[in-house]
C-alpha cells in the first residue's frame, strides 16, 4: 500500500505521531494508500527547517532560485504521463484532463514565476531636491500555503512558485483528499537539488495540519485557496497573529448569453464551463443566464450536450466525466439537487448517480451532469456554491436584468458574457461584480494578470506581479540628496 509521507528538511519522513489517514480512490471507492496524518509537531519540524533554510535561500539571486524552479518544471514535465495518472486516480478526474490541463499548467506555473521573478521591478521615487526613495520588496520569511483538491498540483504550484522565487521558504499543505502529486513534487524537489528546508510539504487534515499552519506564530503569511466557510475560519484564526492573508474562495459564476451572441460558440463553451472537471472548478459557470429570445435553444442544447457527455472510468482516454472527489462530496451534490427539487426546480437531465458504469467503478462516487430550470435567483440553488456537475438556466429580458441577476449572490469570482455588441461588452463588464469577466471566452488565462474574487470569493489577488508581491514586504529606503 502506498504511503504518502511529508517532505521536511530535504527528506521524505513519516508523521511524528505515527498516525495515518486512508486514501480512497474516488472512481472505485476502494482504499488505495495511506496519508500522513500530520499535526502541530510535524508543522513545527517543518517551520524549524524552513527557518534554518531562509537566510541562505533569500540571499541567493532570483536567477539562482529561478534556475532551480526551472529544473523542477523539467522534472515534472518529464513525468507528465505518470503524474496525470496519479492525479486521475487520486481525484477522479478524466486522465485526458489531467494530461492536457493539470500537469502542463503546473509546469507552466513553475516556469512562469521562475522568469517573472527575475524580471520583477524595483520602484524608485525622487522627492525633488530632497531625496531618492527606493522601495525594496523583501521576502517575508516562512510562509504557509494551503490548497484544495480540485486542481491539486496545478493550484499547489501556483502558490509554491511565487513564494519561492521571491526568496521565502514554505510549509505547504495540499488537501488530504488529493495528496499524491504533491508528495511526488516533494521528492522531485529533493532530486533536483532544492536545499533542505526550502520547500516542506505536510499532509493531513485541514483541522489538524492546516490549522497548525494558520496559527503558527512564526509563519508570517498564509496563502489559501478553498471554500468560503474555510476561508472565514482561517481569517478568524489568523487575525490575532496579524498575518498577511491571501484568500481565493468559492464562486457562483454567471454565464450570460445574449440574443446577439455567436450561439454555436457560446453553447459549446457553456457546456464546457458547466461540467469541466465534473463542475469542480471555482470558475465553472454554474448559473447560465439566457436572453428569453434564445432561452429555449440554450436549454435544448445544454441538456442534449449534458446527456451526451461520456461518464466512465477516469483512466480511460475517452472519458469526459469522471468521479466526484469523495463520497461525502457526491452526497452533498445529491442533497443540493434534492433541495432544488424541493424549491420547485425542474431537473431536466441528470439528478442521480449513473446506472451504467464499468465493473471497476461500481463503488465510485459518480453523479450525472444535471441541468435545472425554473428557479428564481434568490433560490438557494442559485445562490449557494454546489461545486459539482450541476448547472441552472434562467431567462432574462434585458441587459439591466442580466446584470442584476449576475450580481444577486454573495460571490464575485468570475463571469462570462457572450455577445457581439461592442457597447454592450463594456457596459455589462463594468456592471458585473467579479474579479474576472470573460467576453466570448471562458477560462482563458494569462498568468500575468491579477486573479481573484470580490465579495465572498476572496481577498487579494494571485498571478503576475500581484502574486509575487503578496510574498514580500515593501521596505522604503529614503536617502537624502541634499542636507
Ligand atoms: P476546503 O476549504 O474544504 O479546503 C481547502 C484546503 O484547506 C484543504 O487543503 C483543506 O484541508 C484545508 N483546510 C480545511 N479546513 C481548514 C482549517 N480549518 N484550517 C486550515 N486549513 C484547512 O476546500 P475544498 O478543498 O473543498 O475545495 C473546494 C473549494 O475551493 C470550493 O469552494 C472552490 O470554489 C474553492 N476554490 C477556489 C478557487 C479560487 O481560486 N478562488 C480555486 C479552486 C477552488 P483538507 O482537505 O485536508 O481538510
Amino acid at each position: 500500500m502506498e504511503s504518502i509521507r511529508n517532505t521536511i528538511d530535504g527528506a521524505m519522513v513519516d508523521p511524528i505521531g505515527g498516525h495515518w489517514i486512508e486514501n480512497v480512490e474516488p472512481a472505485t471507492g476502494a482504499v488505495c494508500g495511506r496519508i500522513a496524518a500530520s499535526d502541530e509537531l510535524d508543522v513545527q519540524a517543518a517551520v524549524d527547517a524552513a527557518e534554518r533554510a531562509f537566510p541562505d535561500w533569500s540571499a541567493r539571486s532570483a536567477a539562482e532560485r529561478g534556475s532551480l524552479l526551472h529544473h523542477l518544471a523539467d522534472a515534472v514535465e518529464a513525468e507528465t504521463e505518470s503524474l496525470a495518472r496519479m492525479e486521475s486516480i487520486d481525484n477522479g478526474k478524466p486522465i485526458d484532463l489531467a494530461r492536457n490541463v493539470d500537469i502542463p499548467r503546473a509546469v507552466t506555473n513553475l516556469r512562469f514565476f521562475a522568469d517573472a521573478g527575475v524580471g520583477s521591478r524595483t520602484e524608485t521615487h525622487v522627492t525633488e531636491g530632497a531625496a531618492i526613495n527606493t522601495v525594496l520588496r523583501e521576502p517575508i520569511g516562512v510562509v504557509g500555503l494551503i490548497s484544495p483538491w480540485n486542481l491539486p498540483l496545478y493550484l499547489l504550484t501556483w502558490k509554491i512558485a511565487p513564494a519561492l522565487i521571491m526568496g521565502n521558504t514554505c510549509v505547504a499543505k495540499p488537501s488530504e483528499l488529493t495528496p499524491v502529486t504533491a508528495a511526488r513534487l516533494g521528492e522531485l524537489a529533493i532530486a533536483v537539488g532544492f536545499p533542505p528546508g526550502v520547500l516542506n510539504i505536510i499532509h493531513g487534515s485541514g483541522q489538524a495540519a492546516g490549522e497548525a499552519i494558520v496559527t503558527h506564530p512564526r509563519i508570517r503569511a498564509v496563502s489559501f485557496t478553498g471554500g468560503t466557510d474555510t476561508g472565514a475560519r482561517i481569517a478568524t484564526a489568523a487575525a490575532p497573529h496579524f498575518k498577511k492573508l491571501s484568500l481565493e474562495l468559492g464562486g457562483k459564476n454567471p454565464n450570460i448569453i445574449f440574443e446577439d451572441a455567436d450561439l454555436d460558440t457560446a453553447l459549446r463553451m457553456s457546456l464546457r464551463s458547466s461540467f469541466a472537471n465534473q463542475g469542480q472548478i471555482c470558475l465553472c459557470g454554474s448559473r447560465i443566464l439566457a436572453h428569453h429570445a434564445v432561452y429555449d435553444r440554450v436549454v435544448e442544447s445544454i441538456v442534449a450536450g449534458a446527456k451526451e457527455l461520456r461518464i466512465g472510468d477516469p483512466l480511460e482516454d475517452t472519458t469526459q466525466q469522471g468521479a466526484l472527489v469523495s463520497q461525502s462530496h457526491r452526497d452533498k451534490v445529491a442533497h443540493c439537487v434534492d433541495l432544488a427539487r424541493n424549491e420547485g426546480g425542474d431537473v431536466l437531465c441528470g439528478g442521480s448517480a449513473p446506472g451504467d458504469l464499468p465493473e471497476r467503478c461500481r463503488g465510485g462516487f459518480f453523479y450525472e451532469p444535471t441541468v435545472i430550470t425554473g428557479l428564481p435567483m434568490d433560490a438557494k440553488t442559485n445562490s449557494r456554491e454546489i461545486f459539482g456537475p450541476v448547472v441552472t438556466i434562467t431567462p432574462f429580458a434585458s441587459q439591466e436584468e442580466a446584470i442584476e441577476m449576475a450580481n444577486a449572490t454573495d460571490y464575485g469570482l468570475s463571469a462570462s458574457i457572450w455577445t457581439t455588441d461592442a457597447d454592450r461588452i463594456h457596459a455589462v463588464a463594468a456592471g458585473i461584480e467579479a474579479g474576472t469577466v470573460w467576453v466570448n471566452c471562458w477560462m482563458l488565462r494569462d498568468l500575468r494578470v491579477p486573479f481573484g474574487g470580490v465579495k465572498h470569493s476572496g481577498v487579494g489577488r494571485e498571478g503576475g506581479e500581484d502574486g509575487m508581491r503578496f510574498f514580500t514586504e515593501p521596505k522604503t529606503i529614503c536617502e537624502a540628496t541634499s542636507t
